[in-house]
């Protein structure tokens, strides 16, 4: 209820870092101790926040012919099914259930002994970033006994496309909450993180969802598998 409270509280809001307040949000929506309208408001008057802090950091905004395909060394050709793993119907991004659907690609590296490092080079394979944005929320803890499916993740929103877009099952994390990144900005290292995603039978690869926040104000899933193939790659 403490957490709630927050959100209740327009004054008290304001004074907190936004990236903070997303988390927040998060962490409330996960816990099920906000009710849906209310996280929906809570939503909507974070994003401006967001915009400003990140207008402030003078980090740079990527256009879109800048953006990185987010594996270092991979091509889409590592989309898992050739992109067919795409499921984002029934996706609620205010409900705790929201990621039975998966409306997000997997993008498999080559790890056959599965010890988290490219089979090609026995090094680890460096996440970046997709567009410019700043971290909203990241973790870079995890133990084997967690129940959490992500794992260590990371997510960064674009104010420029109005897009959030969420790493997971990362090895480590290179970023902090609130730091600010543009496209190629190495964000962390695939790895194998996460209930899921340790067992033997999952190949090593980082899920990645896109959420396009629409005129509605509201995140919906979108399937970026076609422009992907525009990404820069190195
Ligand atoms: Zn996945």
């Amino acid at each position: 209820m403490a957490l709630l409270s927050v959100f209740l509280l327009d004054s008290t809001a304001s004074a907190v870092n936004p990236c903070e307040e997303f988390v927040l949000l998060q962490q409330n929506i996960r816990a099920e101790a906000i009710a849906k309208d209310s996280a929906i408001a809570a939503f909507k008057a974070i994003i401006p926040k967001l915009d400003a802090y990140f207008a402030q950091s003078h980090r740079g905004v990527s256009k879109r012919s800048e953006w990185r395909f987010p594996i270092e060394g991979y091509s889409p050709q590592a989309v898992g099914g050739n992109g067919k793993g795409y499921r984002a119907y029934g996706f609620d991004f205010f409900a705790k259930t929201r990621h039975n659907p998966h409306p997000a690609h997997d993008i498999f590296i080559l790890d056959d002994n599965q010890d988290e490092l490219d089979d090609r080079t026995e090094e680890p394979v460096r996440v970046l970033s997709i567009s410019s944005g700043v971290v909203i929320e990241m973790k870079n803890e995890w133990s084997d006994t967690s129940r959490l499916r992500g794992g260590k993740y990371v997510w960064i929103y674009d104010p420029d496309s109005k897009r959030i877009f969420y790493y997971a099952h990362l090895r480590s994390v290179f970023v902090n909450l609130g730091d600010c990144v543009v496209s190629g900005t190495p964000i962390g290292e695939v790895g194998r993180t996460g209930f899921h995603a340790f067992k033997r039978r999952s190949p090593t690869h980082l899920h990645f969802m896109t959420l396009q926040i629409g005129k509605d104000g509201l995140p919906k899933p979108i399937n970026p598998y076609k422009e992907m193939r525009k990404w820069k790659r190195k």
